[in-house]
């Protein structure tokens, strides 16, 4: 275990700076009794939050937004001593998460409602509703690289639409989800609304077995199939948020300029620790020269380091480390060159921008998650062959395309096998509240964010109302052959025609 991971020390464990290795805090870890208590809390404050009503919880949910955004300062240096990323970053990190906050709280009641549908001509009679109705209790289970802006992304949702959450952050970042708790108790609910359990996987897979009523992991798609594993036991459904593996594709007429200052931005932004992060970048053949000269000295300007005003930190997980350096190595000994950096850029705690240009599409660097501040630019003929590429893998997050015709930009994102795509910007549709969140493949299934991610924390439920008895009712042991005959004219005129 290196300096940078949580130390267990009996039933707690440090949450450590990874920036110098020095103890934060000491959290408990905890066991299959404290997380059926947190669940059976839960239970009783989701009754709580019931019988607040719709006004009522947004009210509730905008106080919580409020008190957050006015403790920002707090959060953000609590971000920032956690994961190592600059204070500018965990800022934007909180800004967003509070923007998701507030739409989940206006829009929830419109979203989730019972609305009335059409019941058809068959059973025009009946008069027909759709409502969705709370889980109950969400269980979550959170990342580390935005230990803030991800599992809100979770819990805002899922509490608007009238649950109680259970929420397991990292291992690494225990006190920004400790300190999300404890900012709802400040509000002076007579209810836990939010409860946080600390502690690692084992604490994760005790959540599993606590008898939520919905499971939303958000992590590594090894850690996501044996969340799934452990809830098909009880049949609990899963919300898997996995990893990624993100393309951007640069058109011919792409600005140039534009596109390399999303990529450098998108590829070595938070150290690469993005699940939604540029790691490989396909350039019309025409424009590579010019992009990777462009991009190229974007780069060399970067000034990672540890201090507040750095591009960007350490790494949080020291164990990425060797992940990375096996990607570079492997993506040069494949016959890859390296325009900034090698093998030794990848430091103990820090790892210098590595840019990697002709790697071979089976290596390493370009087929698994490589989540540090690298990333491998290849040319194509044409867009067509960078969609066939980037869809050549096994994850399906995100995307990213620059090109000057908006139109053929869009044409260009239906055909990648993802789940969000924006067209000349990087990871705009993650700042984008209404838009859903998630992906497909090894990036998971099921959606955060959005009417989507509202409706992904609560049940359908079907309702009809007979407003006057069926003029031609089928759904009786004493129909007449009359009815029947009817029945067959519909088929051959009605059905058969249309
Ligand atoms: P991880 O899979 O190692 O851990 C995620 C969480 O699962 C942690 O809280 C961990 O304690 C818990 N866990 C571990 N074993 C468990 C078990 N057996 N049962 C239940 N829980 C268990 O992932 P990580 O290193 O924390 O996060 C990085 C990964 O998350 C990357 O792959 C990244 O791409 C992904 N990620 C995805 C999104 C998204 O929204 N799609 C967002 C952020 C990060």
């Amino acid at each position: 275990m290196t300096t940078t991971e949580p130390s267990r020390i009996g039933t707690t464990f440090a949450s450590i700076d990874p920036r110098d290795g020095t103890t934060l805090a000491e959290y408990p870890v905890a066991g299959p009794e404290e997380v059926a208590l947190a669940v059976e809390r839960a239970r009783a404050a989701a009754r709580w939050w019931a019988t607040q009503g719709p006004r009522g919880r947004k009210e509730w949910l905008l106080e919580y937004k409020r008190a957050v955004a006015t403790r920002s300062d707090e959060l953000a240096d609590l971000i920032t001593a956690e994961t190592g990323k600059p204070t500018e970053d965990s800022l934007l990190e909180v800004l967003l998460t509070v923007s998701h906050l507030e739409w989940a709280a206006k829009n929830a009641d419109k979203v989730l409602r019972r609305r009335p549908v059409s019941a058809g001509l068959l059973m025009s009679n009946q008069k027909a509703y759709v409502e969705y109705q709370p889980y109950g209790v969400v269980g979550a289970i959170g990342p580390w690289n935005y230990p803030a802006f991800t599992p809100m992304g979770t819990l805002s949702y899922a509490m608007a639409a009238g649950n109680a959450v259970v929420f397991k952050p990292s291992e690494l970042t225990p006190g920004v989800g400790v300190w999300l708790a404890e900012v709802w108790d400040s509000l002076g609910a007579s209810q836990p609304l939010i409860q946080t359990v600390t502690g690692d996987g084992s604490t994760g897979n005790a959540l599993c077995h606590a008898g939520v009523d919905k499971m939303a992991f958000t992590g590594s798609a090894a850690t996501g199939r044996k969340v799934m594993a452990a809830c098909a036991e009880t049949l609990t459904p899963v919300v898997i948020e996995g990893g990624g593996k993100d393309a951007m594709l640069v058109d011919a007429d792409a600005d140039i300029e534009s596109a390399a200052d999303q990529a450098v931005f998108g590829a070595m932004g938070n150290a690469g620790q993005t699940c939604a992060g540029v790691e490989r970048i396909y350039v019309h053949e025409d424009v590579k020269d010019r992009f990777v000269e462009t991009f190229t000295a974007k780069v060399r300007a970067l000034d990672p380091g540890m201090t507040a005003a750095s591009s960007y930190g350490p790494m949080t997980l020291a164990g990425q480390v060797d992940i990375v350096r096996r990607h570079v190595r492997d993506a040069l000994a494949r016959g890859g060159r390296a325009t900034v950096g090698s093998d030794d850029s990848v430091g103990e705690k820090l790892i210098e921008p590595v840019v990697l240009v002709d790697v071979p599409e089976d290596s390493t660097a370009m087929t698994e998650e490589t989540f540090g501040p690298t990333v491998v630019i290849n040319s194509v003929r044409d867009l067509e062959e960078a969609v066939d590429k980037a869809n050549a893998g096994s994850y399906g997050l995100g995307g990213s395309i620059f090109t000057k015709d908006r139109r053929r930009g869009l044409a260009l994102a239906e055909k990648l096998d993802t789940g969000m795509v924006s067209v000349n910007a990087f990871l705009a549709f993650a700042g984008i509240p209404s838009l859903p969140f998630g992906g497909s493949g090894a990036s998971g299934f099921g959606r955060i964010h959005g009417a989507d991610g509202l409706r992904e924390f609560s049940r359908p439920k079907a309702l009809t109302v007979q407003k006057f008895p069926a003029p031609l009712n089928l759904m009786t042991m004493t129909r007449k052959p009359r009815d029947l005959r009817v029945v067959r004219w519909m088929l051959a005129n009605v059905q058969g025609k249309m």
